[in-house]
């Protein structure tokens, strides 16, 4: 059995990494490229044995880690962050053969982010707590504390931007970390720990257990050593991911899907809401924020649609490795049946396609094409379900009341993007929306300090700045009072009378 790939003229490791050193299984699952369907590497699978040895080794490990200073741990941090930098390529090229996102993002956008995600939270640690405060003469500290072990398990549409979001905060506030990555683009973990390793990380720290959600997954959310489950993923997972956590009592962040609107009023900017509309193709779809639920003012519904259906029809699809493609593939045959059932039942049930409605022909495999939806059924899954592929329905409205009520017709609650010309209205449309992100006249503007997730069925809690470090922490308030204490000032515990 293999325990090495060269995947992009990188060399990867198929087995976990559990305890500072490389482990292997006797199983393996294959992993695909969605690019063109080739197998990219037989990679390790684990179980329930994987799990409880990476759980033991993180809860090992965890002592040392939770009691090293503060500035010796933001450093290995640092020194991560420029781990990530020096492979950047590799890390980029790697990412793009296993999960089909764009080459160019990887390197301008996503792998820079990664980093970031490790510097950021490490000098945050630097700033956690506030002066002690008093209460009737006595002393309160309000200190954040390690929580302990840290399982994480993540998705395939950005799978190392999404893990390091959770690793970075986890890590900074002193927890070991158990990371499950996402069997449909497992190699970027692999990678990661050997930069984690090289840069300093002492064994334990964080493990890597390959695996599928069923095999690997269960056990790591059932564990009873876990303090913390940071869970990126599916609704319907969540749900069953729940039950296990919950028999543990083990505090939850999870961060789920959603059916965004972006809404747009007549007098908006017309080119930026446009633009706003066809950048949700990004990723082909695949992205959990994404804007795919358009709400049109009627009186400009007719021309916006027509330049929405124009600009679509520009988007160069093609291999996500090529500079010029603007939108390459899906990532599994199964991930693209899917797609294309919800597309297929719209058009059946009445919905009209302007543009794509179907697999791109021409390029074959995994590649659909560009969808925009007009006409669709009211209440329809198409109008409520998730798709996460690159399909955009668009609506109209009349009446702002109108256009609050229908953005908020949803059991999500992620992210809203409204686009208006107005401040007043952008005040009183914004908070009227129900979501954990709202961009005025922008999209995808975010800001690792600031808090993130989702209302509704899009999520449990808010990461990102405080926010992680409150759920990735033991905030612990200690009380001093102002008497009982000993007046000779030895520290040594002697009493010399
Ligand atoms: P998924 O729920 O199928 O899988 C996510 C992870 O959970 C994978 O690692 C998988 O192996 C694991 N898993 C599956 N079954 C499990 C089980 N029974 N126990 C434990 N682990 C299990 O989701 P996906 O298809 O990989 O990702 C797409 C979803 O992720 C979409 O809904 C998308 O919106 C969401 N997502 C959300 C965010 C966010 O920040 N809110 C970001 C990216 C993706």
């Amino acid at each position: 059995m293999s325990t090495q790939a060269t995947v992009a003229g990188v060399q990867v490791d198929l087995r976990h990494w559990i305890g500072g050193e490389r482990v292997a299984s006797a199983e393996t699952f294959e992993d695909v490229s969605p690019i063109d369907e080739t197998v990219l590497a037989h990679v390790h699978s684990g179980g329930p044995g994987e799990i409880d040895r990476a759980v033991t080794a993180a809860r090992s490990a965890f002592a040392a880690w939770a009691s090293m200073p503060i500035g010796e741990r933001a450093a290995i941090l640092h020194r991560v962050a420029d781990g990530i930098d020096a492979r950047a390529e590799d890390l980029a090229q790697v990412e793009t053969a296993d999960n089909g996102a764009l080459l160019r993002s990887h390197r301008r956008g996503v792998m820079p982010r990664v980093a970031m995600n490790f510097r950021h939270f490490a000098d945050h640690l630097q700033t956690l707590g506030r002066p002690d405060g008093s209460i009737r003469g006595h002393r309160q500290r309000v200190t954040y504390d390690p929580a302990g072990v840290v399982a994480i398990i993540t998705p395939w549409n950005a799978p190392l931007m999404l893990a390091t979001w959770r690793i970075g905060p986890a890590l900074a506030a002193g927890n070991t970390v158990v990371l499950k990555p996402p069997e449909w683009a497992p190699l970027t973990a692999s990678l990661f720990a050997d930069i984690a390793h090289e840069a300093g990380l002492p064994a334990g720290v964080l493990n890597v257990v390959q695996g599928t959600g069923v095999e690997a997954g269960a056990p790591l959310t059932a564990h009873p050593d876990i303090n913390r489950l940071a869970f990126t993923g599916s609704v319907p997972t969540a749900g069953v991911i729940s039950r296990a956590a919950a028999a543990n009592i083990v505090p939850l962040s999870y961060e789920l899907g959603g059916k965004s609107p972006l809404v747009v009023f007549a007098d908006a900017d017309f080119d930026l809401a446009v633009g706003l509309a066809v950048e949700q193709f990004d990723n082909s779809g695949q992205v959990c924020l994404g804007a795919f639920r358009i709400l049109v003012e009627e009186t400009i519904a007719y021309s916006f649609v027509e330049e929405v259906t124009r600009r679509t029809r520009d988007i160069v699809q093609g291999d996500p490795r090529d500079e010029k493609t603007d939108m390459s593939c899906l990532i599994t045959r199964s991930h693209f049946e899917k797609v294309d059932g919800f597309v297929s039942r719209a058009l059946e049930a009445g919905a009209k396609a302007l543009v794509g409605g179907g697999p791109n022909a021409e390029l074959g495999g995994l590649y659909y094409q560009p969808t925009v939806l007009v006409d669709a059924e009211p209440g329809s899954e198409i109008l409520t379900e998730e798709v996460f592929g690159p399909v955009l329905t668009i609506q109209t409205f009349r009446t702002e009341e109108q256009a609050i009520s229908m953005a908020n017709d949803t059991r999500f609650g992620l992210a809203a993007t409204l686009v208006t010309g107005d401040p007043v209205r952008a005040e009183r449309v914004s908070s009227a929306l129900v979501a954990g992100t709202v961009w005025v006249n922008c999209f995808f503007v975010r800001d690792l300090g600031a808090p993130f997730g989702g209302s509704g069925r899009s999520g449990i809690g808010r990461e990102g700045g405080d926010w992680s470090f409150e759920f990735y922490s033991d905030i612990k308030n200690t009380v001093f009072s102002p008497e009982g204490w000993r007046t000779d000032t030895s520290t040594t515990g002697e009493h010399h009378g």
